[in-house]
């Protein structure tokens, strides 16, 4: 079952660009675009939910998080917004994947007054080729197609799987 923390590439181009490396947490500014696309500052978007000083109200802004999440590699937030019963007991990002361009393609329920939901959603990534340290050929771009579940868990909303 693909999750959005495992992905496989889905097509790939020879030559180019150099890949990124690294596993760190980037921080962002408050002022910086929100890496989830949405228009809004970080610190008006995702920014205040990945610093716990707020849950995301419908899973349609925890999806979003979650995607900005992965873009800033912030495990943590990843493994605190997944639901008991699926959360794995650690997660590794893939240090070279640069997520650059998310879609949300259908959404179910999951508001306020709901304690499901679904969001279908396309995320786009790069990553360098495997076995390769990236220096001379352009990174595989692919793309996770997922409809995943949430629900409710704790009071707040939660991941609990895709397919
Ligand atoms: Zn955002």
């Amino acid at each position: 079952m693909p999750a959005l923390s495992d992905p496989a590439p889905h097509a790939d181009s020879p030559a180019g660009a150099v890949a990124r490396s690294g596993a760190e947490t980037v921080s962002l500014d408050d002022s910086a675009r929100c890496p989830c696309q949405s228009g809004e500052a970080f610190g008006s978007c995702c920014g205040p939910y990945l610093s716990g000083q707020a849950s995301p109200p419908t899973v349609e802004r925890l999806m979003r998080s979650r995607y900005t999440a992965f873009a800033v590699r912030d495990a943590a937030y990843l493994l605190h917004s997944w639901h008991p019963s699926t959360r794995p007991a650690t997660l590794e990002l893939e240090p070279g994947i640069r997520w650059f361009r998310l879609d949300i393609l259908d959404r179910v329920a999951g508001g306020l007054l709901d304690s499901t939901g679904i969001v279908e959603f396309e995320a786009r990534y790069r990553m360098p080729p495997a076995g390769n340290s990236g220096d001379e050929s352009r990174p595989a771009v692919g793309i996770q197609h997922e409809r995943s579940r949430f629900e409710r868990a704790e009071g707040r909303w939660t991941y609990v799987d895709g397919e």
